[in-house]
């Protein structure tokens, strides 16, 4: 198609010509052209800014363009705000607060007609230019602009010349934005695309925007290759291939005898800008500290494991501010929190607990039982068990095949693993006692970036000598165990047929717990004025800006929450202009909760319950995994249980001394020995056969039952399935743990154990296929969603914790268990091991293992996913998720390690956002190298090693 004046394909660009004015009075300039059409631009910043227009939190961005001729009209501001729009995202403000950075923009032809399109895309993109050339406005990435036209019964082309500007009848400037380093991204932000008739084609947009797009990369291209340009006064040019040959071949004869950068022009005037700027640097210094005007960077819901993890580390920035609201109180100086023997009381405190109640549950004798969940600063890690394991390699893989990604694989999980924790490792006695480790897969001190290193992490110093047994009765398979393995260490992703003692989440310096607000608030509370914690604040929901986004997403504006014992709400609000995000980390309940209350979820179950919907997601809330916990006991003649504290006052009283006095004793430690059982560990080969092949047979049904008429999901727990199905395939799936107490566990209660001494122990089915789901019922915030587990409506999970109740069960009579063992407790004798006498027992004793999951799952959209891999809610700008809700399907562990790790990659993509763009640093330190003469301190430190 050769239908244009100038001969060129409808395809084609003009040649590009950029040249760095070295303008004075100002900080950076540039001129762009596309064919006849040009621009020049000038920008300063950061500079002081008017009293007016002055902003706390970030820099003021102002952009003032001029016509060839005449003095601004109307017209004029209308194009410079378009132009605003159009950079805006490629700045990163906070950096610079109260202070302006100013783009003057001056068109170099005049366009009559109403099509000036190409005019604007080179005024963008001399824009952007002057702002890369300043090497002091942070830049996110590079906005760069293309014009397109459709001619009539022709069709679209690209960069119309001005002769054909003026028979268009349909046309526009689309800006896209081109970052690259650690936040590469190429995204279309701004377009003017109209037509004559005011009949808007979408096909034909999107087309033209095709176009564009790859327009805009030539033009990216040409400015990338423009950088090394700065500092000569010399043009720039892009014509052909040829030419760009030409060009590099020139800027060779511009080196001086050192091979350095050849020297732009130095004018004296600059030293104006110089003392303007070093103004506003002391300015930034004393009025730019604590964020009082309740605008965030990052609104994080949920102070728990995941929320404080991205909190803390998104502070280390200090001009980034961050905003924690908690709906529990702070209460790490608790002793039922922080003694790690007291474990059980801290979680019978109803005020730390949301001890959800679940919907009758038809599979377990229809009982409402409860799901625990921590309410505090610190969640879940101010009352869990402490115990510190991951699943395995194969699982985490897993999770990164479902969503096609390399980077939710084991490998590339690892060093966010180990940046979480600061690890002890275990001393003498510690190994004695079966404790060990593998220092490749722990963090600090074994990873020795100075960021690594939050929670610590360390073994007990008090063992209980029945653990061991338990641990050899595992092992010894001549004598009826099961041939277990020692682990090496239970955190190595290689634990499937190993038994071992468990890391926990303690402080070994003082044997006290280690929680989120430990590891990640504590050690900064007072050198961080810019995070913020509200405590006793409970959210209610997000409010959304009233407009979408160019691509159809909303943009979190504000989040309402609620203090204690107020009515009226209160709001903080996000800094979206400049990237700011919301961040939920409410939990697997308390997240899908907050999405629905804001109006993003299932459209038809919101609109039943009064929400105004805002976003039809409908798998937010489904999902529901959970791990059912099992307990088998017997009675003991082991001297010392932790019974003994229960039963003998004194003795209890004792124990506290001794453990405030020395940090030792019973209660210095919450020692656990755990063994993984494969399938093949608990069911014969045949047997796990036919359940694989009737589980395939059923794929379609349980996927459909558990989906809940939500067909993206369908083929989403289908994925799931087929992938816990073929880690069964190759014995890498671990159904049940089975994990020791030395004491008693279970459902009865202490005044009926008559005072004795037990052994426990807990089969908990570890990988279930069932899913539930959890759902607002009201639009009151203070009323507890409804939260349906599903449990055991997958007959693998109800044959698999059989069979590991079964093992648990024998387990306890296994040597060299046997010799502490009195008599079985519970079940009991008159329960058989038939399937149906043990399935008719769990129904009315299993409970939940408090490791809910899923409800804002990590998967593909077209899987039924709500979150993408960098965690972000499709369909919303600028809202992550920061909890376990986002774990797409069970995993074998214990889950406060992994979702450790889940705040580390959150606060990787979140901070993305304010990752300048590689183009950036390379003009900066081009400006900063070249012997011209800059003006202000231009100081931009990023610390890019994660
Ligand atoms: C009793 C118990 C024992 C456990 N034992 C272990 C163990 O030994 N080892 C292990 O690895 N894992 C254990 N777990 C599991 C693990 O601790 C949790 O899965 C994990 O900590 C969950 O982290 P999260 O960030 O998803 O949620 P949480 O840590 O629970 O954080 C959610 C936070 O959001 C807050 N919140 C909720 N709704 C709102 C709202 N509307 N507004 C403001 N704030 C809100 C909550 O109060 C809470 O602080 C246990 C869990 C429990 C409950």
């Amino acid at each position: 198609m050769n239908v244009r004046r100038d001969k060129r394909p409808h395809d084609v660009l003009r040649e590009i010509k950029i040249t760095y004015e070295g303008l004075a009075r100002v900080d950076g300039s540039a001129r762009f052209s596309h064919g006849d059409i040009a621009s020049l631009a000038s920008a300063s910043g950061p500079i002081e800014v008017r009293l007016a227009a002055e902003q706390a939190s970030q820099a003021t961005f102002e952009v003032i363009s001029r016509p060839l001729s005449n003095v601004p009209a109307t017209e004029a501001k209308t194009l410079a705000s378009a132009i605003r729009s159009a950079l805006l995202p490629s700045l990163v403000l906070n950096k610079h607060p109260r202070t302006l950075i100013q783009v003057v923009v001056q068109a170099l032809v005049s366009l009559r007609t109403q099509w000036k399109d190409p005019l604007v895309a080179s005024m963008i993109n001399a824009s952007s230019l002057a702002l890369l050339n300043t090497g002091s406005v942070p830049m996110r990435g590079v906005v760069c602009a293309v014009a397109i036209g459709r001619l009539p019964g022709t069709g679209l082309l690209i960069d119309p010349s001005v002769e054909e500007c003026t028979d268009l009848d349909a046309g526009g400037c689309f800006a896209f934005i081109f970052a690259e380093g650690v936040g590469t991204r190429v995204e279309s932000v701004w377009t003017s695309w109209r037509s004559k008739s005011g009949f808007f084609d979408e096909s034909n947009f999107v087309q033209a925007r095709t176009l564009a797009k790859d327009a805009a990369q030539i033009v990216y291209n040409a400015m990338k290759m423009s950088v090394s340009w700065m500092g000569t006064a010399e043009s720039f040019e892009l014509v052909s291939p040829a030419a760009i040959r030409s060009s590099t071949e020139k800027k060779e004869e511009h080196r001086d005898d050192d091979g350095r950068m050849g020297i732009c022009r130095i004018e004296l005037t600059q030293a104006v800008g110089m003392i303007s700027r070093a103004a506003a640097f002391l300015l930034v210094q004393f009025l730019s500290i604590r964020c009082v005007l309740c605008v965030y960077d990052y609104v994080i819901i949920g102070g728990g494991n995941g929320g404080l993890v991205v909190a803390s580390r998104l502070s280390e920035d200090p001009d980034v501010n961050v905003l924690v609201l908690e709906a529990g109180a702070e209460v790490e100086n608790l002793r039922e929190v922080y003694i790690p023997g007291m474990i059980g009381a801290g979680q019978a405190f109803t005020s730390l607990n949301w001890a959800y109640q679940t919907v009758p549950q038809d599979n377990m004798n229809r009982r409402n039982m409860v799901v625990f969940a921590g309410k505090a600063l610190g969640g879940s890690t101010i009352i869990n068990s402490m115990i510190m394991t991951r699943a395995t390699r194969a699982q985490y893989d897993a999770i990164g095949a479902i969503n096609n990604s390399t980077s939710w694989t084991w490998d590339e999980l690892l060093p966010s693993f180990k940046r979480s924790e600061v690890f002890t490792p275990p001393d003498p006695s510690q190994t004695a006692h079966g404790a060990s480790y593998d220092k490749s897969v722990r963090g600090s001190p074994f990873s020795t970036h100075p960021n690594h290193g939050q929670v610590k992490v360390g073994f007990p110093n008090f063992f209980f000598p029945q653990s061991e047994m338990f641990a050899k009765a595992l092992i010894d398979k001549d004598h009826g165990g099961l041939g277990f393995q020692r682990a090496l260490d239970l955190c190595d992703g290689d634990i499937r047929g190993r038994v071992g003692v468990s890391s926990d989440s303690l402080d070994v310096a003082n044997n006290a717990r280690c929680s989120a607000v430990c590891g990640y608030v504590t050690p900064f509370v007072n050198q961080r004025p810019n995070l913020q914690i509200i405590t006793h604040a409970m959210v209610s929901k997000i409010e959304w800006a009233n407009e979408m986004t160019m691509d159809g997403q909303l943009v979190a504006r504000r989040v309402e929450y609620y203090l204690d014992g107020e009515d009226a709400p209160r709001y903080a609000d996000v800094n979206a202009d400049s990237g700011g995000e919301v961040v939920l980390a409410a939990g697997t309940i308390g997240t899908p909760k907050v999405m629905e209350l804001s109006g993003v979820g299932n459209s038809s179950l919101l609109k039943s319950v009064g929400v105004d919907v805002k976003l039809d997601l409908p798998s937010v809330g489904e999902n529901f995994g959970d791990h059912i916990h099992t307990w088998t006991s017997a009675l003991t003649n082991a001297s010392i249980t932790k019974d003994v504290l229960r039963s003998n006052e004194s003795f209890r009283k004792e124990q506290v001394t001794l453990w405030e006095e020395s940090r030792t004793g019973l209660y210095s430690a919450a020692p656990r020995t755990i063994g993984l059982a494969a399938a093949s560990d608990l069911l014969s080969t045949d047997h796990i056969k036919q359940l694989l092949n009737d589980a395939r047979r059923d794929l379609d049904k349980y996927a459909s039952q558990f989906a809940n008429g939500n067909e993206a999901l369908q083929n989403g727990i289908k994925a799931q399935h087929q992938s816990a199905l073929d880690l069964y395939d190759q014995d890498e799936q671990i159904p049940v743990e089975l994990n020791f107490e030395p004491g008693y566990a279970g459902p009865t209660p202490l005044e009926q154990r008559g005072g004795k001494n037990f052994s426990t122990i807990n089969a908990i089915l570890y990988s279930p296929l069932s899913r539930g789901r959890t759902h607002i019922t009201s639009t009151n915030h203070s009323i507890p969603p409804l939260v349906d587990p599903a449990y055991w409506s997958h007959p693998i999970d109800v044959t698999m914790l059989t069979a590991g109740y079964r093992v648990a069960r024998k387990a306890l009579r296994t040597p060299p268990l046997d010799s502490i063992f009195v008599e079985e407790f519970e079940p009991g004798l008159s329960v058989s091991n038939s399937d149906e006498e043990l399935q008719s027992y769990l129904r009315h004793s299993a409970g939940s293992d408090s490791h809910e999951i899923g409800t804002m799952a990590m998967m593909p959209r077209s899987l039924g996913g709500v979150v993408d891999t960098q965690l972000k809610v499709y369909g919303l700008r600028n809202v992550r998720v920061a909890d376990a809700s986002i774990i797409p399907m069970p995993i074998s562990a214990h889950l406060a390690s992994t979702v450790y790790m889940i705040g580390e990659k959150v606060w990787i993509a979140a901070l993305k956002q304010f990752f300048v763009t590689d183009l950036f640093l390379q003009a900066a330190d081009i400006i900063k190298s070249s012997k011209h003469d800059r003006a202000g301190p231009f100081v931009y430190k990023l610390d890019r090693e994660l």
